[in-house]
Parts: structure tokens; C-alpha cells; sequence
């Protein structure tokens, strides 16, 4: 027979075990030339145990391949030159020849073509055995938990704290509850905890699983510990070692009894992880990350405890065959979440669909927050996931290659099958599966997404949205057009840099929303939203709401502002000028009204009125006062400086003045012209008459005064003036005046004599 080193895992793969297991290899002997220093030929026949190392930090895994004979009670390290085999797993028969390595380790060549059949019958029914009865991993796992210290290293979890770990968790997430859980009742793991026991090793051994697990089962036989009745064990070992071996656990894959070894012993799916290697499971991954689908415990570490993927749920034989279908035609299909108790579940948990090319499957399934995994990333539900696996029963890798949300289409070309979201509910999706033939197009909601999803600004400020619409037709519909339009609260401005979208599916554009609240918008949480639409597809329709919140602005008080009205007047001296003072409230919008008290500055020995004495401002307003000023009757002819004053006890910013001019004009400064022609009469003896001729003034003459022997005795308005004297001789002039007070010079005298009786 022959083996072919590169067969990928295939729909054969039980012919490919049994290929696998008959095939012995005999490795060039001594002197091939790649390996002549490395000791003496060496043949050995025993069982490979096959043991994955977890560099979880790093993403990478190693593999060990140990073989023993149980006869002889031989152990060698398995050393390839090159590539293992492909397949090669725990429980196979080898005989094997190589060169023997200084540690009693077995150089081989991976690429020797020489074939022996000596285990062939032995390893078939093995085979045969694992392709009917593996169909349920099943039954309590009877553990023994062995914590081993190194003699300069120390485990430092308590065994009660492990004990809750595996089996006891009072929180219900121990390792057993989840498997139970998982396997809906198939597997639990029961057992008990040992040590903490010291093993001759230290920090500065070189890793050696294998010895170290020989040493922690002989410490804890010597304390009474039946070994041999516990089937799964594992080692609890210092986390020192996870930098010296360059892993953080380990786990023999398959078999039994068989060995596990946590070093990161806090992590609780690190557990999960090496145990499930113990049941027979392979790495849950992505095309991209061996460890990248963390929807399984076979995958990276420091994640919640979790159920298994839909392969592996088939590989362990926990999901029923009645609950997973295999399609084969073209159609619509529902799948039930893989959590569901099959009894329950209204429809299958896992659709399969064969890989005609590989010989592999896909596998559907959906996952819902049920229990523990409600734990899971949120990016695993409402999804269908999309994996790819090999088979059934053999240790493969599993992996996911897609998550579809709503109109997510999963398409391989090769083998003419797509694989669309129609919906999702939330225990179950429908999936659109075309096998062959023209798949057709499938409209859906376009996936609007806005940012951020609120922001805060003052009143009237422009605020700017980041709009990403995501055509989420399947591909086989032609481009569309999108439709964007933003509705704002009243009285704002709102804009959409793109008002339509030409999209093809799958394709993202993008827009921005801007807003610019209204100036007066009171400080409040207000909506906006962008409203998509295809007048060619209803299906198109979709919008999206964001907050805009328009904050409080800081309050500033300022000065306000007094102005006149008008800003100069003139009269004459002891006058009255009105004023009209307007005074303006300069606060910023947010500030609360103020009252103003008005003050007034005038001249020393003027008069003035101010009204109101007080005005009430919000900010932005205006109000009046009037002004009355009544200058000084013997004022100066000047410009003089009014004003008004605020005051605000509250608020001192609000101290400010305004002014205007009131101009003293001079009055009449002019003089009457000099009375002239006076004339004098006396008559009955004593009666004295005089007449004089009218002077003239540029305003207007207001009297005369009579000088009589140098003494002014009367004044008169008229133009003539009588008495009665006694004798005596008597001059008289008259001087004429105006209203201002000007006088003019004297007139021309006249005199008479009164004879005494
Ligand atoms: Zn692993």
C-alpha cells in the first residue's frame, strides 16, 4: 500500500486511517546522510501517542509523537526529518528505524518510502472499532488532578481552588459543568485533586512532559493514590514553565488513559482545552489563526468557558443524527441554535453540504447567549458560522471561514455552492442554499451605521455625522441606488454631502450629515435623523437616528451699553435739555436678566431728572430713560459733560457710563441804543412830566430807568415819567435797558428849578 504524504483530510477518511495505519516506516539507515551524527541505527515497535503543545501567547502549536512499548517498557521521542506523517495519531501501531538520539529520542525520515504491514490487521480494527462505537464520546471521566512543585517552582493555587476549577465551581462554570452542559449530559468529569507533591525537576530541566508526568504519578502512588483507576489525567505544573517550554498547556490527543498538563493553571479553558485534546478534538481555527475561532474551547485561551463548534459537536457524536441534515438541493433551510436540547429544537442544528473537490463538508450552524454561552464574543450571534471540516471522528482541525449576518452570502465558486442569510430569530436562522445552477438575487436592508452616536455643542453651533451605508445584496444583484436625506428639528439647517449612494453589494459608501442647531435652542438632548430610501426596492429603506446636545454656553457678564440720544444739545444759560439715554444689556445668551440701577453726573449747581431709576435687562435687550438737565442760570457760555451711570450690586461688570454734551450758549449782549431828545415841563408850579424819544435795542428795549440828580428813582417802560417836587433845581437823563440786563450809556440831561414857595 501506499501512502501519500500529502492526501488532505477527505470525506475518505477512513480509508485514509486505515491507509494511515498500515503504513510502518523504516528510516534510512545509518549513514543517510542528513543524520550520520546522531548515534547508532536504532528499530523499535511500539503505539505513537500523539501530544499537541499550546503556545497560546504566540498562537502556535508543536507536536510531540512519543512511542512505547509496553513490552518492554521502552519510550523513545520521535524525531522527523521534515513533515510528519499526515494522520499519524494516538493509538496507532509503529515499528520504526532510525538513529538514535543522545536522549533516547529516534531520528527518522519522514520521507522514506520503505513500508512495512507487520501492525496492519491490529490497527484496522482499531479503526474499525473508531468508525462505529466513536460515534458518542461518552460517560464520566474519571480524573486524577495531580499538582506537582518543582524543587525551586511552586504551584500556587490552592487544591481547593483547582478542585473548583474542575469540578466545583460553586458559580456552576467548572470544567464538568460545561461538558455536561456541551454534550447535553454525554461527558462530565469527576475525580480528585492530589498533592501539592515536590518531583526532582527544576526550573533549569530541560522540558520533559513526558518524565515529568511519570515523576508526579509516582509521588502520588506513593501517597496512596491509585493511579491506575483514573483514565484522564492531568498535570497541574508551575507557570515558570510556560517561558521555559514555550507553551501554557498540553494535551495528548486521544487515547487512554491519557495525559494533560496545564501550567497557566488560573485559566479555566485552558483546561477545557487540553482535555478536550484528551477526547479527541483538534484545533478550532480560522483559515487565518490556528487558534482563531473562539466559538470552541479548542481554541485561544482567557475566554469564557464555552460550548463547542458544530463539527467538533458532530465529531463527539453529542449532537444526534436526526438533528443534523445534510442537503443536497437547492433551497431555503432553517437552522436551530446549537445550544437548543435536541429534543427541543424546532429545526436541525447543523446543515451540512458536501465539498465535492475535497471530499470535506461545510457545516451551518447558529449559535444563541443559551447558557454558558451567553459568555460568547456578541459577534457570534445572529450570524450563521460557516466552518469547513474533514470528518467525523479523526483529529482534524476545524475552521471557521465565515460569520454571515443578514444577506451575508458564503459563495464557493469551485463546487457551484452559495449559502445566503435570509433572516434570524433568535434561536434559529433561515439560510438560502444554492447548490448549483444560477443562484438569484436576494434584496436586503442596507446596514446604516452613523458616528458618533451623539455629540455635544452650543446653541447654533455646526455639528458634522459620519454616514456609512453598506449594500448588503447578495451578488447577484446589480448596483442600487440610495437615496440619503437628514430631518432635523425645526428652525435648524441640516445637510447630507451625498444625497444618493450608488452601491454595489457588499460595496460601503459613505456621507456626511451636518447640523447646525438654532442659535436660540435651549440646552436640551435633540434628535436628527438620516433617512435612507430606493424607490426601486422597498426592501432599501432603512434610518438611523443620533443625539445632538446642545450645551449650556458659559455665562459672561459685560459691561452694557449707554448711548444719547442726541448727543449734544445747546441753550442758554438756566435752560432745560432733554435727553433720551438707551441702555443695552451686553451679557452673553446664557446669562439671566439683570436689573440696572441708573445714576446721573451734571455740573456743580445744575439740576437734573433721570426716569426710570432702574431698568431690567435680559441679555440682547435694550430700554430708555429720559434726561433732564436744566444748566445754571449764570452758567458760562460752555460745552459741559452730562451723564449717565450703571450700577449693579450683583453683578459689578455691569458698572458702565455714557455721556453727552450740553452746550451754554452767551445771551443777548447788545445795548440799547442812548435815549435821546428828553424833554422836561413843570406845570401847576411843582408837576415835573418828561419825554424822551425811543431807543432801539437788536432784542427789544424792556424799560428805562430815570437818573434824577444822579440817584436812578424809577424805572418805566413807557416813554415818559411824572412827580411832584419841592423847590430846587433838578437834572434828570434816562438810560434804556434790555431784557438781558444791557444797559445804554446816558441820554442827554435836562434841568429845571422849582421856586420854593
Ligand atoms: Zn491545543
Amino acid at each position: 500500500m501506499q501512502f501519500c504524504l500529502n492526501a488532505r483530510p477527505s470525506r475518505r477518511r477512513i480509508s485514509t486511517l486505515l491507509r494511515l495505519a498500515t503504513l510502518v516506516v523504516a528510516a534510512p539507515l545509518a549513514g543517510h546522510a542528513a543524520a550520520p551524527a546522531h548515534g547508532q541505527p536504532t528499530q523499535m515497535s511500539g503505539v505513537v501517542t500523539q501530544i499537541v503543545l499550546d503556545d497560546f501567547a504566540n498562537q502556535t502549536s508543536r507536536v510531540e509523537y512519543h512511542l512505547d512499548d509496553a513490552q518492554s517498557h521502552r519510550h523513545a521521542t520521535l524525531h522527523f526529518d521534515g513533515a510528519p506523517p499526515e494522520g499519524l495519531r494516538t493509538g496507532a501501531p509503529w515499528s520504526v528505524s532510525g538513529v538514535a538520539g543522545g536522549d533516547g529520542s529516534i531520528q527518522l525520515s519522514a520521507d522514506s518510502a520503505s513500508v512495512q504491514t507487520q501492525a496492519a490487521t491490529q490497527t484496522m480494527q482499531s479503526a474499525t472499532t473508531q468508525s462505529t462505537a466513536a460515534a458518542v464520546v461518552s460517560g464520566v471521566q474519571n480524573t486524577i488532578v495531580i499538582i506537582a512543585n518543582f524543587t525551586n517552582a511552586a504551584v500556587t493555587s490552592t487544591p481547593s481552588q483547582i478542585q473548583n476549577i474542575m469540578f466545583s465551581d460553586p458559580a456552576g462554570h467548572s470544567i464538568d459543568a460545561m461538558f455536561r452542559e456541551t454534550s447535553f449530559g454525554n461527558v462530565g468529569f469527576s475525580g480528585q485533586v492530589a498533592g501539592p507533591f515536590v518531583i526532582n525537576v527544576s526550573t533549569a530541566s530541560a522540558c520533559n512532559l513526558a518524565g515529568w508526568a511519570d515523576a508526579a504519578d509516582a509521588a502520588a502512588t506513593a501517597s496512596g493514590v491509585n493511579i491506575s483507576s483514573y483514565p484522564r489525567r492531568l498535570y497541574v505544573m508551575p507557570t515558570t514553565e510556560m517561558s521555559v517550554c514555550g507553551m501554557q498547556g498540553a494535551g495528548q490527543v486521544g487515547g487512554s488513559p491519557s495525559r494533560a498538563w496545564v501550567f497557566d493553571y488560573t485559566v479555566s479553558d485552558v483546561y477545557a482545552h487540553e482535555l478536550g485534546h484528551n477526547l479527541n478534538m483538534a484545533h478550532a481555527s480560522t483559515p487565518a489563526s490556528e487558534y482563531g475561532d473562539v466559538s470552541d474551547d479548542m481554541a485561544a485561551s482567557g475566554y469564557p468557558l464555552r460550548h463547542f463548534n458544530a463539527p467538533h459537536m458532530e465529531q463527539m457524536g453529542w449532537m444526534p443524527a436526526g438533528n443534523i441534515r445534510t442537503i443536497t438541493t437547492s433551497g431555503t433551510y432553517t437552522v436551530a441554535a446549537l445550544e437548543l436540547s435536541p429534543a427541543q429544537a424546532p429545526a436541525p442544528q447543523i446543515l451540512k453540504i458536501l465539498k465535492t473537490d475535497t471530499g470535506e463538508f461545510y457545516y451551518l450552524s447558529y449559535r444563541a447567549p443559551l447558557g454558558l454561552d451567553s459568555g460568547l464574543l456578541t459577534g457570534y450571534f445572529n450570524r450563521v458560522h460557516v466552518h469547513k471540516y474533514a470528518g467525523n471522528y479523526i483529529a482534524y482541525d476545524t475552521y471557521r471561514l465565515a460569520l454571515l449576518d443578514d444577506a451575508g452570502v458564503f459563495s464557493d465558486a469551485t463546487n457551484g455552492i452559495t449559502v445566503t442569510q435570509v433572516s434570524h430569530a433568535s434561536d434559529r436562522a433561515t439560510v438560502q442554499v444554492q447548490i448549483g445552477g444560477t443562484p438569484t438575487c436576494q434584496r436586503a436592508t442596507p446596514v446604516l451605521a452613523l458616528s458618533p452616536s451623539s455629540q455635544n455643542a452650543a446653541a447654533g453651533s455646526k455639528l458634522s455625522y459620519a454616514v456609512s451605508l453598506t449594500n448588503k445584496d447578495n451578488a447577484y444583484c446589480a448596483a442600487s441606488n440610495f437615496s440619503l436625506a437628514g430631518v432635523v428639528p425645526s428652525g435648524w439647517a441640516g445637510s447630507v454631502s451625498a444625497p444618493t449612494l450608488s452601491l454595489a453589494p457588499g460595496a460601503t459608501g459613505s456621507a456626511t450629515l451636518s447640523v447646525t442647531s438654532a442659535a436660540t435652542a435651549a440646552a436640551a438632548t435633540y434628535s436628527a435623523t438620516l433617512n435612507v430610501s430606493d424607490p426601486a426596492n422597498s426592501s432599501h429603506a432603512v434610518s438611523g437616528s443620533m443625539a445632538y446636545v446642545v450645551q449650556a454656553a458659559a455665562c459672561t457678564r459685560s459691561a452694557p451699553a449707554i448711548a444719547f440720544t442726541p448727543t449734544s444739545r445747546s441753550g442758554s444759560a438756566g435752560s432745560s435739555q432733554s435727553y433720551t439715554v438707551s441702555i443695552t444689556n451686553k451679557d452673553s445668551n446664557s446669562c439671566s436678566a439683570s436689573t440696572l440701577s441708573l445714576g446721573k453726573v451734571i455740573p456743580s449747581g445744575w439740576s437734573a431728572s433721570l426716569s426710570p431709576a432702574t431698568v431690567s435687562l435680559s441679555p440682547g435687550a435694550t430700554s430708555s430713560a429720559t434726561l433732564i438737565v436744566t444748566s445754571a442760570s449764570n452758567a458760562a457760555a460752555s460745552t459741559y459733560t452730562v451723564q449717565v451711570n450703571t450700577t449693579d450690586s450683583a453683578t459689578p461688570a455691569h458698572g458702565a457710563s455714557g455721556s453727552a454734551s450740553d452746550v451754554v450758549v452767551q445771551g443777548d449782549t447788545q445795548a440799547p441804543s442812548v435815549p435821546t431828545a428828553l424833554t422836561a415841563s413843570v406845570s401847576k408850579r411843582t408837576n415835573v412830566s418828561l419825554t424822551w424819544q425811543a431807543a432801539i435795542d437788536n432784542v427789544g428795549v424792556a424799560g428805562y430807568e430815570i437818573w434824577r440828580n444822579g440817584v436812578r428813582v424809577a424805572t418805566t417802560a413807557s416813554r415818559n415819567y411824572a412827580e411832584v417836587l419841592t423847590g430846587g433845581t433838578y437834572t434828570y437823563y434816562v438810560v434804556a435797558y434790555d431784557a438781558a440786563g444791557n444797559r445804554s450809556g446816558p441820554g442827554n440831561s435836562v434841568s429845571l428849578t422849582i421856586k420854593a414857595r
